[in-house]
């Protein structure tokens, strides 16, 4: 298959944080910390693909910019 994701944990005993490369479908599967404890909880992850960050039209222009002429209404 594909590569697989990275998804960081950290341990709630040892405050350990670590990172599984797993299958996308066991990201919430229960990881054990490399000490071994199972009372780990799954991390917040920036996967490192190219993200659609943008929302999908133009964004409002700033009210009170100080001017017209930044928004494109003077064109
Ligand atoms: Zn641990």
């Amino acid at each position: 298959m594909g590569p697989m994701p990275t998804y960081a944990y950290r341990c709630r005993e040892c405050t350990e944080t670590f990172e599984l490369s797993r299958p996308m479908s066991e990201s919430s599967a229960p990881a054990t910390c490399p000490a071994g404890h199972a009372d780990t909880v799954k991390l917040l992850t920036t996967v490192a693909l190219t993200g659609a960050a943008t929302g999908g039209g133009p964004a409002p222009a700033p009210s009170g910019g100080g001017g017209c002429c930044g928004g494109g209404c003077c064109g």
